[in-house]
């Protein structure tokens, strides 16, 4: 299956789809990676007839064992040497044998995942999110070969490979490497005037500001956030400045694993993966996924447990859209977004990231009356402590650390928590090719010191 079968498949195929038919391709999908694929990877070359008997891997796993988990038996020096050269070079051609590229996912914490693609793998991967994304105008666009053709910006940290293998005559591909000063990721997008802006969450808010003060004249109709969690903050300043509501790729390197619809609800792509729920909260409303990829086939992911918080709607309920994938009410970040904090009967209490991040974003309405609105922040927690990095300057800057305090204290109360102490470090500007990772459990334990001082 290459790019096209992929994207007339993921365009069209949606309205054939009943859950049934779901059912029946993943079962079909399950069996393929059982009977042919499996066989080919030393670590799963055990005969498995279900998926139910393989056990449950994590990053760490697949790290330790990284050529039983691909079937061409590349060891993790290997691709992590190439991936240096590609970072190093800055081309991202395939560089190991058989057209295999090496992606790097930027883990919040520790050592990062390493992920092999061949360029079938990749031509199919363009081909689903743009036969899912596309606007119409480019959808028309793409099939008048007296039209000129449709152009895609893609904004990325590396691997443009990835994109330009759907490239051709009537797809204009342009590759913004974010790995530049911002002024300069700016001018590269504003040369390329795209129809189709692909970037992370971030970037596209900083393009949206731009466009907003008058320093960058696009018209994007398809605007495509990945690789972070899309702020409801960010998607509006997105939405004004272009008049579009951004489009969300929730986009692990472990494949893809959700992606908006027409009517802005994230669906799981199923049958693409398998994702198993570890459910977190009585509830039933957030959980952690166990994903198999059905469409890999160089490196296997099986039963792969991630880092991420995914919530769902609290009723189960069908999208107008018609695809009766399931709905992901919410990315919740990485899963050390999640706060411990200590509780108040001696247990530990876990706070999920959008209730610190509501609770942040009211402190700053709240104290700045209005000035603290748009001041950004990160946070490093360790057990018992929380670190803030407030942007901004000045007298401002008292009350709102004022409020985060208090914030906190509130949040303790309402969670059943001790409160935690509270202290500020210093504004560091994000570099524009970082992840945006609001919330982070420190690597090191942050020193605690009585009385919390404040700089
Ligand atoms: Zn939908």
């Amino acid at each position: 299956m290459g790019a096209l079968t992929a994207f007339a498949r993921s365009r069209w195929g949606v309205r054939l789809r009943s859950a049934r038919a779901i059912e029946r391709r993943r079962d079909r999908g399950i069996r393929r990676l059982l009977d042919d694929r499996l066989p080919r990877a030393p670590r799963y070359a055990h005969g498995y007839t279900a998926l139910a008997e393989i056990p449950v891997v994590d990053k760490r796993a697949v790290l330790d064992d990284f050529a039983g988990c691909n079937v061409l038996g590349i060891d993790l020096a290997q691709a992590l040497d190439a991936a240096r050269a590609a970072e190093r070079s800055r081309d991202f051609g395939a560089l190991l044998p058989g057209g295999v590229t090496v992606g790097l996912s930027s883990g919040t914490s520790g050592s990062p995942g390493v992920f092999l693609v061949d360029s079938g793998e990749r031509a199919e991967w363009a081909g689903t999110v743009l036969g899912r994304l596309l606007d119409r105008r480019s959808l028309r666009q793409l099939v008048q070969p007296w039209r000129p053709p449709v152009r895609i910006a893609f904004c990325l940290r590396a691997n443009s490979t990835l994109y330009e293998t759907v490239a051709s005559r009537r797809l204009d591909f342009a590759f913004v490497d974010l790995v530049a000063a911002f002024a300069e990721v700016r001018d590269d997008v504003a040369r390329a005037a795209p129809d189709v802006l692909v970037a992370p969450a971030s970037i596209l808010a900083e393009l949206a500001r731009a466009t907003r003060a008058g320093e960058l004249a696009i018209a994007p109709r398809t605007v495509v956030s990945v690789a972070e969690v899309l702020d409801p903050r960010d998607s509006e300043l997105i939405e004004a400045a272009w008049g579009v509501r951004p489009r969300r790729v929730y986009q692990a390197t472990e494949g893809l694993l959700a992606i908006d619809c027409a009517h802005g609800r994230l669906h799981l792509n199923e049958p693409g993966v398998v994702v198993e729920r570890e459910w977190l909260d009585e509830e039933r409303r957030r959980f952690t996924p166990i994903v198999t990829d059905l469409e890999r086939r160089t490196q296997l992911v099986v039963r792969y447990r991630l880092d991420d918080v995914l919530r769902v709607a609290e009723r189960e309920e069908r999208c107008p859209c018609g695809d009766p994938a399931a709905l992901i009410e919410q990315v919740e970040g990485r899963a050390d977004e999640v706060v411990t904090l200590e509780g108040a009967d001696g247990g530990s209490v876990r706070v999920f990231p959008d209730t610190v991040r509501r609770a942040m974003a009211l402190a700053l309405a709240e104290a700045g009356a209005g000035a603290g609105q748009g001041a950004d922040w990160r946070m490093h927690w360790s057990p018992g402590l929380v670190e803030v990095r407030l942007q901004a300057e000045g007298s401002c800057r008292v009350s709102l650390e004022l409020g985060v305090r208090a914030a906190f204290d509130e949040l303790a109360a309402t969670v059943g928590a001790t409160a935690p102490e509270v202290r500020f470090a210093p504004w560091a500007e994000p570099s524009p090719g970082d992840k945006l990772v609001r919330i982070r459990r420190a690597d090191a334990p942050i020193a605690s010191r009585t009385g919390g001082g404040s700089s």
